[in-house]
Protein backbone atom coordinates (compact mmCIF):
# COMPACT_ATOMS: atom_id res chain seq x y z
CA UNK A 1 0.00 0.00 0.00
CA UNK A 2 1.12 3.46 -1.22
CA UNK A 3 0.78 5.84 2.04
CA UNK A 4 0.31 9.45 1.27
CA UNK A 5 -0.44 12.62 3.15
CA UNK A 6 -2.50 15.17 1.43
CA UNK A 7 -2.35 18.93 2.80
CA UNK A 8 -4.90 21.99 2.63
CA UNK A 9 -7.72 19.27 2.29
CA UNK A 10 -11.07 20.04 0.98
CA UNK A 11 -14.25 18.15 0.88
CA UNK A 12 -14.57 18.59 -2.76
CA UNK A 13 -10.82 17.12 -3.26
CA UNK A 14 -11.83 14.18 -0.71
CA UNK A 15 -14.60 13.55 -2.82
CA UNK A 16 -12.91 13.64 -6.61
CA UNK A 17 -9.64 11.89 -4.99
CA UNK A 18 -11.77 8.61 -3.03
CA UNK A 19 -14.19 8.31 -6.38
CA UNK A 20 -11.07 7.19 -8.55
CA UNK A 21 -10.43 3.55 -7.29
CA UNK A 22 -6.92 3.55 -6.49
CA UNK A 23 -7.11 0.73 -3.85
CA UNK A 24 -3.33 0.30 -3.89
CA UNK A 25 -2.99 4.45 -2.87
CA UNK A 26 -4.37 5.12 0.88
CA UNK A 27 -4.49 9.15 1.64
CA UNK A 28 -4.84 10.98 4.55
CA UNK A 29 -6.66 14.26 4.23
CA UNK A 30 -5.27 16.83 6.55
CA UNK A 31 -7.07 20.16 6.53
CA UNK A 32 -4.06 22.31 7.61
CA UNK A 33 -1.73 23.70 4.81
CA UNK A 34 2.27 22.32 4.73
CA UNK A 35 4.20 24.43 6.43
CA UNK A 36 7.94 24.31 8.87
CA UNK A 37 5.21 23.29 11.72
CA UNK A 38 3.10 20.84 9.73
CA UNK A 39 5.32 19.05 7.83
CA UNK A 40 6.13 17.08 10.74
CA UNK A 41 2.37 15.21 9.69
CA UNK A 42 4.24 13.12 6.88
CA UNK A 43 5.72 11.07 9.21
CA UNK A 44 5.21 7.59 7.97
CA UNK A 45 3.41 8.68 4.81
CA UNK A 46 5.33 8.13 1.19
CA UNK A 47 4.83 10.76 -0.23
CA UNK A 48 2.56 14.24 0.03
CA UNK A 49 -0.07 15.80 -2.33
CA UNK A 50 -0.16 19.60 -2.04
CA UNK A 51 -1.78 22.57 -3.05
CA UNK A 52 -0.81 26.02 -4.67
CA UNK A 53 -0.25 27.61 -1.32
CA UNK A 54 1.51 24.59 0.43
CA UNK A 55 5.23 26.15 0.70
CA UNK A 56 7.34 23.90 -0.08
CA UNK A 57 10.67 25.82 0.69
CA UNK A 58 13.81 24.80 2.26
CA UNK A 59 13.24 23.80 5.87
CA UNK A 60 10.11 22.32 4.75
CA UNK A 61 12.20 20.04 1.83
CA UNK A 62 14.21 19.64 4.70
CA UNK A 63 11.77 18.30 6.98
CA UNK A 64 10.12 15.96 4.32
CA UNK A 65 13.39 14.41 3.53
CA UNK A 66 14.88 13.92 6.66
CA UNK A 67 11.47 11.47 7.20
CA UNK A 68 11.86 9.77 4.36
CA UNK A 69 9.10 11.64 2.09
CA UNK A 70 10.06 10.53 -1.30
CA UNK A 71 7.55 12.21 -3.78
CA UNK A 72 6.28 15.68 -3.35
CA UNK A 73 2.61 15.69 -6.04
CA UNK A 74 1.19 19.49 -6.75
CA UNK A 75 -2.29 18.72 -7.26
CA UNK A 76 -2.13 21.75 -9.51
CA UNK A 77 0.19 23.13 -12.90
CA UNK A 78 2.09 26.24 -11.46
CA UNK A 79 5.25 25.13 -9.08
CA UNK A 80 6.30 28.38 -8.17
CA UNK A 81 5.83 27.47 -4.49
CA UNK A 82 8.31 24.76 -4.34
CA UNK A 83 11.88 25.63 -4.33
CA UNK A 84 12.96 23.58 -6.86
CA UNK A 85 16.67 24.14 -6.79
CA UNK A 86 16.86 23.11 -2.99
CA UNK A 87 14.65 19.76 -3.82
CA UNK A 88 16.84 18.29 -6.24
CA UNK A 89 18.35 14.79 -4.92
CA UNK A 90 16.45 15.32 -1.86
CA UNK A 91 12.75 14.69 -3.28
CA UNK A 92 10.83 14.24 -6.64
CA UNK A 93 8.27 17.03 -7.65
CA UNK A 94 5.70 16.00 -10.10
CA UNK A 95 2.49 18.12 -10.98
CA UNK A 96 -0.56 18.57 -13.27
CA UNK A 97 0.26 20.28 -16.23
CA UNK A 98 -3.05 20.65 -17.85
CA UNK A 99 -5.64 19.43 -15.86
CA UNK A 100 -8.69 21.58 -17.51
CA UNK A 101 -7.24 25.11 -19.62
CA UNK A 102 -10.82 25.93 -20.66
CA UNK A 103 -11.85 25.86 -16.82
CA UNK A 104 -9.54 28.49 -16.27
CA UNK A 105 -9.87 30.22 -19.36
CA UNK A 106 -13.79 30.77 -19.00
CA UNK A 107 -13.42 31.77 -15.38
CA UNK A 108 -11.52 34.71 -16.70
CA UNK A 109 -14.18 35.37 -19.83
CA UNK A 110 -16.82 34.92 -17.20
CA UNK A 111 -15.28 37.50 -14.44
CA UNK A 112 -14.84 39.50 -17.39
CA UNK A 113 -18.13 39.67 -18.43
CA UNK A 114 -19.63 40.08 -14.69
CA UNK A 115 -17.15 43.27 -14.37
CA UNK A 116 -17.77 45.28 -17.48
CA UNK A 117 -21.95 44.17 -17.86
CA UNK A 118 -22.19 44.78 -13.75
CA UNK A 119 -24.09 41.54 -13.25
CA UNK A 120 -22.55 41.04 -10.15
CA UNK A 121 -24.87 44.40 -9.00
CA UNK A 122 -27.96 43.55 -11.01
CA UNK A 123 -27.73 40.52 -9.45
CA UNK A 124 -27.82 41.75 -5.82
CA UNK A 125 -30.38 44.77 -7.29
CA UNK A 126 -32.90 42.32 -8.59
CA UNK A 127 -32.59 39.81 -5.48
CA UNK A 128 -34.03 43.01 -3.78
CA UNK A 129 -36.59 44.04 -6.65
CA UNK A 130 -34.80 46.86 -7.77
CA UNK A 131 -34.44 47.23 -11.60
CA UNK A 132 -33.06 49.87 -11.82
CA UNK A 133 -30.42 50.21 -14.30
CA UNK A 134 -28.98 53.57 -13.37
CA UNK A 135 -24.86 53.16 -13.02
CA UNK A 136 -25.15 49.20 -14.93
CA UNK A 137 -24.04 50.61 -18.11
CA UNK A 138 -21.24 48.51 -19.50
CA UNK A 139 -19.33 48.06 -23.32
CA UNK A 140 -18.98 45.46 -25.92
CA UNK A 141 -15.95 42.99 -26.34
CA UNK A 142 -16.64 42.94 -29.80
CA UNK A 143 -13.78 44.94 -31.35
CA UNK A 144 -11.66 45.69 -28.14
CA UNK A 145 -7.96 44.75 -28.39
CA UNK A 146 -7.75 41.77 -25.87
CA UNK A 147 -3.79 41.47 -24.59
CA UNK A 148 -3.02 38.19 -23.77
CA UNK A 149 0.47 37.46 -21.67
CA UNK A 150 1.18 34.05 -22.21
CA UNK A 151 -0.07 32.11 -24.98
CA UNK A 152 0.26 28.31 -23.85
CA UNK A 153 -2.70 26.12 -22.87
CA UNK A 154 -4.95 28.36 -20.53
CA UNK A 155 -4.13 31.50 -23.10
CA UNK A 156 -5.00 29.75 -26.29
CA UNK A 157 -7.91 28.91 -24.82
CA UNK A 158 -9.08 32.50 -23.63
CA UNK A 159 -7.87 33.34 -27.06
CA UNK A 160 -10.63 30.86 -29.18
CA UNK A 161 -13.29 32.48 -26.45
CA UNK A 162 -12.22 36.15 -27.22
CA UNK A 163 -12.27 35.17 -30.75
CA UNK A 164 -15.74 34.30 -30.69
CA UNK A 165 -16.42 37.92 -29.26
CA UNK A 166 -14.90 39.69 -32.16
CA UNK A 167 -12.46 41.05 -29.98
CA UNK A 168 -8.99 41.86 -31.78
CA UNK A 169 -6.00 39.87 -29.95
CA UNK A 170 -2.17 40.82 -29.21
CA UNK A 171 -0.19 38.32 -27.43
CA UNK A 172 3.42 38.73 -25.65
CA UNK A 173 5.18 35.40 -24.89
CA UNK A 174 8.68 34.80 -24.34
CA UNK A 175 8.23 31.90 -26.92
CA UNK A 176 5.82 32.97 -29.54
CA UNK A 177 3.86 30.10 -31.01
CA UNK A 178 3.56 30.98 -34.73
CA UNK A 179 1.63 28.49 -35.63
CA UNK A 180 -1.39 29.96 -33.77
CA UNK A 181 -1.70 33.05 -36.75
CA UNK A 182 -2.63 35.79 -34.18
CA UNK A 183 -0.28 38.61 -33.91
CA UNK A 184 2.70 38.86 -31.69
CA UNK A 185 4.02 42.18 -30.15
CA UNK A 186 6.59 43.10 -27.46
CA UNK A 187 5.29 43.70 -23.80
CA UNK A 188 5.02 47.37 -24.63
CA UNK A 189 3.22 47.57 -27.23
CA UNK A 190 0.55 44.96 -25.23
CA UNK A 191 0.35 47.46 -22.17
CA UNK A 192 0.11 50.97 -24.70
CA UNK A 193 -2.53 49.17 -27.43
CA UNK A 194 -4.90 47.20 -25.51
CA UNK A 195 -8.25 47.41 -23.87
CA UNK A 196 -7.78 44.15 -21.90
CA UNK A 197 -5.00 42.32 -20.32
CA UNK A 198 -5.17 38.92 -19.33
CA UNK A 199 -2.37 37.41 -17.61
CA UNK A 200 -1.28 33.86 -18.87
CA UNK A 201 2.00 33.28 -17.94
CA UNK A 202 3.47 31.15 -15.24
CA UNK A 203 5.20 33.29 -12.04
CA UNK A 204 8.73 33.31 -12.07
CA UNK A 205 11.64 35.16 -10.75
CA UNK A 206 11.83 37.07 -14.09
CA UNK A 207 8.04 38.33 -14.28
CA UNK A 208 7.53 38.79 -10.43
CA UNK A 209 5.20 42.16 -10.75
CA UNK A 210 5.41 42.31 -14.28
CA UNK A 211 2.48 44.98 -13.72
CA UNK A 212 4.02 47.52 -11.61
CA UNK A 213 3.50 51.40 -11.40
CA UNK A 214 5.47 51.42 -14.69
CA UNK A 215 3.36 49.14 -16.45
CA UNK A 216 0.06 50.39 -15.58
CA UNK A 217 1.67 54.00 -16.27
CA UNK A 218 2.11 52.54 -20.41
CA UNK A 219 -1.39 51.36 -20.22
CA UNK A 220 -4.59 53.09 -21.91
CA UNK A 221 -6.75 55.00 -19.70
CA UNK A 222 -9.05 52.88 -18.74
CA UNK A 223 -7.81 49.84 -19.29
CA UNK A 224 -8.90 46.72 -17.67
CA UNK A 225 -6.34 43.83 -16.15
CA UNK A 226 -7.59 39.82 -15.54
CA UNK A 227 -5.56 38.15 -13.80
CA UNK A 228 -6.51 34.50 -13.37
CA UNK A 229 -2.25 33.40 -13.14
CA UNK A 230 -0.40 34.22 -9.77
CA UNK A 231 -0.66 37.20 -7.77
CA UNK A 232 2.82 38.08 -7.56
CA UNK A 233 2.68 39.08 -11.33
CA UNK A 234 1.10 42.46 -10.10
CA UNK A 235 1.88 44.83 -7.54
CA UNK A 236 -1.17 44.90 -5.78
CA UNK A 237 0.24 48.39 -4.32
CA UNK A 238 0.33 49.55 -7.80
CA UNK A 239 -2.89 47.90 -8.99
CA UNK A 240 -5.19 49.94 -5.91
CA UNK A 241 -3.02 53.27 -7.16
CA UNK A 242 -4.03 52.52 -10.50
CA UNK A 243 -7.66 52.51 -9.72
CA UNK A 244 -7.78 55.05 -7.35
CA UNK A 245 -6.45 57.21 -9.96
CA UNK A 246 -9.01 56.29 -12.24
CA UNK A 247 -6.09 55.23 -14.77
CA UNK A 248 -7.31 51.37 -14.73
CA UNK A 249 -11.20 50.81 -15.56
CA UNK A 250 -11.26 48.08 -13.55
CA UNK A 251 -9.56 44.52 -11.98
CA UNK A 252 -10.54 41.53 -12.36
CA UNK A 253 -8.62 39.09 -10.28
CA UNK A 254 -8.98 35.50 -9.16
CA UNK A 255 -5.15 35.83 -7.51
CA UNK A 256 -4.00 37.82 -5.11
CA UNK A 257 -0.19 38.52 -4.10
CA UNK A 258 -0.87 37.73 -0.41
CA UNK A 259 -3.40 34.76 -0.92
CA UNK A 260 -1.75 32.44 0.84
CA UNK A 261 -2.91 34.25 4.02
CA UNK A 262 -6.49 34.27 2.98
CA UNK A 263 -8.10 32.53 0.16
CA UNK A 264 -9.56 29.23 0.19
CA UNK A 265 -11.17 30.15 3.79
CA UNK A 266 -14.16 31.25 5.20
CA UNK A 267 -12.72 34.84 7.07
CA UNK A 268 -16.47 36.39 7.22
CA UNK A 269 -16.28 37.02 10.59
CA UNK A 270 -12.70 38.59 10.84
CA UNK A 271 -11.21 41.60 11.05
CA UNK A 272 -8.77 41.34 7.71
CA UNK A 273 -5.60 42.97 8.50
CA UNK A 274 -4.87 43.05 4.55
CA UNK A 275 -5.51 47.19 4.19
CA UNK A 276 -4.25 46.84 0.53
CA UNK A 277 -7.17 43.91 -0.38
CA UNK A 278 -9.85 45.16 1.82
CA UNK A 279 -9.66 48.58 -0.38
CA UNK A 280 -9.40 46.73 -3.66
CA UNK A 281 -12.44 44.42 -2.69
CA UNK A 282 -14.51 48.01 -1.58
CA UNK A 283 -13.61 49.48 -5.11
CA UNK A 284 -16.87 49.12 -7.77
CA UNK A 285 -14.35 47.70 -10.65
CA UNK A 286 -12.65 45.60 -9.04
CA UNK A 287 -13.95 41.78 -8.86
CA UNK A 288 -12.21 39.36 -7.11
CA UNK A 289 -12.39 35.55 -6.77
CA UNK A 290 -11.09 33.07 -4.07
CA UNK A 291 -8.38 31.33 -7.08
CA UNK A 292 -11.71 28.95 -8.25
CA UNK A 293 -10.75 29.08 -11.49
CA UNK A 294 -9.91 25.65 -11.91
CA UNK A 295 -12.72 24.67 -10.06
CA UNK A 296 -14.85 22.67 -12.48
CA UNK A 297 -15.86 19.38 -12.09
CA UNK A 298 -13.93 18.12 -15.06
CA UNK A 299 -10.66 19.54 -14.44
CA UNK A 300 -11.18 17.96 -10.13
CA UNK A 301 -11.12 14.45 -11.74
CA UNK A 302 -8.60 15.10 -13.86
CA UNK A 303 -6.81 16.49 -11.09
CA UNK A 304 -7.04 13.47 -9.48
CA UNK A 305 -6.39 11.07 -11.74
CA UNK A 306 -3.40 12.92 -12.97
CA UNK A 307 -2.22 12.88 -9.33
CA UNK A 308 -2.92 9.46 -8.69
CA UNK A 309 -1.65 8.08 -11.65
CA UNK A 310 1.70 10.05 -11.68
CA UNK A 311 2.28 8.41 -7.88
CA UNK A 312 1.64 4.85 -8.80
CA UNK A 313 3.61 4.79 -11.94
CA UNK A 314 6.56 6.54 -9.45
CA UNK A 315 6.29 3.94 -6.63
CA UNK A 316 5.25 1.15 -8.83
CA UNK A 317 6.80 1.10 -11.88
CA UNK A 318 9.85 3.74 -10.69
CA UNK A 319 8.23 5.97 -13.97
CA UNK A 320 8.17 9.56 -13.24
CA UNK A 321 5.61 11.09 -15.03
CA UNK A 322 5.30 14.69 -15.19
CA UNK A 323 8.14 15.90 -13.27
CA UNK A 324 9.38 19.09 -12.37
CA UNK A 325 12.86 19.45 -12.19
CA UNK A 326 15.40 22.59 -11.31
CA UNK A 327 17.31 23.18 -14.82
CA UNK A 328 19.24 26.08 -14.74
CA UNK A 329 16.73 29.32 -15.96
CA UNK A 330 14.47 28.68 -13.14
P1 LIG B 1 1.59 26.78 -20.04
O1 LIG B 1 2.92 26.34 -19.55
O2 LIG B 1 0.85 25.93 -21.01
O3 LIG B 1 1.74 28.23 -20.72
C1 LIG B 1 2.44 29.29 -20.13
C2 LIG B 1 2.93 30.20 -21.26
O4 LIG B 1 3.51 31.36 -20.65
C3 LIG B 1 4.01 29.56 -22.14
O5 LIG B 1 3.67 29.73 -23.50
C4 LIG B 1 5.29 30.31 -21.76
O6 LIG B 1 6.19 30.43 -22.84
C5 LIG B 1 4.71 31.66 -21.36
N1 LIG B 1 5.59 32.44 -20.51
C6 LIG B 1 6.45 32.01 -19.54
N2 LIG B 1 7.04 33.05 -18.95
C7 LIG B 1 6.54 34.17 -19.55
C8 LIG B 1 6.77 35.55 -19.39
N3 LIG B 1 7.63 36.03 -18.49
N4 LIG B 1 6.10 36.42 -20.18
C9 LIG B 1 5.23 35.96 -21.11
N5 LIG B 1 4.97 34.66 -21.30
C10 LIG B 1 5.63 33.77 -20.54
O7 LIG B 1 0.73 27.08 -18.74
P2 LIG B 1 -0.87 27.14 -18.61
O8 LIG B 1 -1.40 25.79 -18.36
O9 LIG B 1 -1.41 27.94 -19.75
O10 LIG B 1 -1.01 27.95 -17.23
C11 LIG B 1 -0.60 29.29 -17.11
C12 LIG B 1 -0.62 29.68 -15.64
O11 LIG B 1 -1.97 29.74 -15.17
C13 LIG B 1 0.04 28.67 -14.69
O12 LIG B 1 1.44 28.86 -14.63
C14 LIG B 1 -0.60 28.99 -13.37
O13 LIG B 1 0.16 29.98 -12.71
C15 LIG B 1 -1.95 29.59 -13.76
N6 LIG B 1 -3.11 28.76 -13.35
C16 LIG B 1 -4.06 29.30 -12.55
C17 LIG B 1 -5.17 28.55 -12.16
C18 LIG B 1 -6.28 29.12 -11.31
O14 LIG B 1 -7.08 28.35 -10.75
N7 LIG B 1 -6.40 30.42 -11.17
C19 LIG B 1 -5.26 27.22 -12.57
C20 LIG B 1 -4.27 26.69 -13.41
C21 LIG B 1 -3.19 27.47 -13.80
Amino acid sequence: MIKIAMFDSKQYDIDSFESQGYENIKIKYFETRLTEDTAYLAKGYDGVIVFVNDAVNESVIDVLASLGVKLVALRCAGFNNVNLKYAKDKVKVIRVPDYSPHAVAEHAIGILLTSVRRIHKAYIRSKDFNFSLNGLTGFNLNEKTMGVIGTGKIGKAFINICKGFGMKILAYDIYPDESLGIKYAPLDEILTKSDIISLHCPLTKENYHMIDSQSIKKMKKGAIIINTSRGSLIDAEALLEGIKEKKLGGACLDVYEEESDLFFEDNSGHIVHDDILARLISMPNVLITSHQAFLTKEALENIATTTLNGIESFFEKDVLLNEVAYSKKE
